[in-house]
């Protein structure tokens, strides 16, 4: 499993629909301050559901929308498309590519698909649970993560363990049927 590409429109400094390719191994994204690399995290951890302006660099959610500069537009909609190889079927869905979509308007309304079937971000949490994928999983590690990581908080660590294990959707299904 490794993502293929992402697709961004309308998403921070990405106003004009742009592709980005990835391949396996490694990717290093390289430009000048303030060209739009850290944009690119961002619009990943968008995409996978993050719900947190902080995390994303902004004060208020809207702040993912392209606003527009001196000679551009603003938009009205952002919209981020990652798609994940699945050929090892390492994500329980009988598709060998798995697009996950996420759009956004400015009244605050989102959307979600999995291969363009509109569903909702519990869909896509559950889908990447026990991954590591997920906006919750080790695999994107921001600054704070790493000391957070390095810190002597037991129950964090133990979250990073329980995720590598692939336990987590076990809790989460069992905390879900506790509450039925
Ligand atoms: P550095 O090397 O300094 O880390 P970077 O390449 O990571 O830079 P980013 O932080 O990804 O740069 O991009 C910052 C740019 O994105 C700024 O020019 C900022 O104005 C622009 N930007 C962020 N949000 C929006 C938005 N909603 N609309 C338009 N532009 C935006
Ligand atoms: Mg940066």
């Amino acid at each position: 499993m490794f993502f293929k590409r992402i697709e961004m429109h309308g998403f921070k400094s990405f106003a004009e629909p742009v592709t980005i390719e990835f391949d396996r191994g490694i990717t290093c994204v390289v430009g000048p301050n303030g060209s739009g690399k850290s944009n690119i995290s961002d619009a990943i951890r968008w995409v996978l559901g993050e719900q947190s302006p902080k995390m994303l660099r902004g004060s208020r959610m809207d702040d993912v929308i392209f606003a527009g500069t001196a000679s551009r537009k603003s938009r009205g909609m952002a919209e981020v498309t990652l798609v994940i190889d699945n050929s090892d079927n390492m994500l329980p869905i009988e598709y060998s590519e798995v697009a996950i979509t996420r759009r956004m308007y400015r009244s605050g309304e989102s959307e979600y698909a999995i291969n363009g079937n509109s569903c909702r971000m519990k869909d896509i949490r559950e889908l990447l649970m026990d991954t590591g994928i997920g906006v919750d999983g080790y695999s994107l590690i921001g600054q704070g993560k790493i000391s957070e990581i390095i810190s002597n908080k037991t129950e964090s660590i133990r979250e990073i363990f329980e995720e590598t294990a692939g336990i987590v959707s076990y809790r989460s299904k069992k905390a879900e049927a506790e509450r039925k």
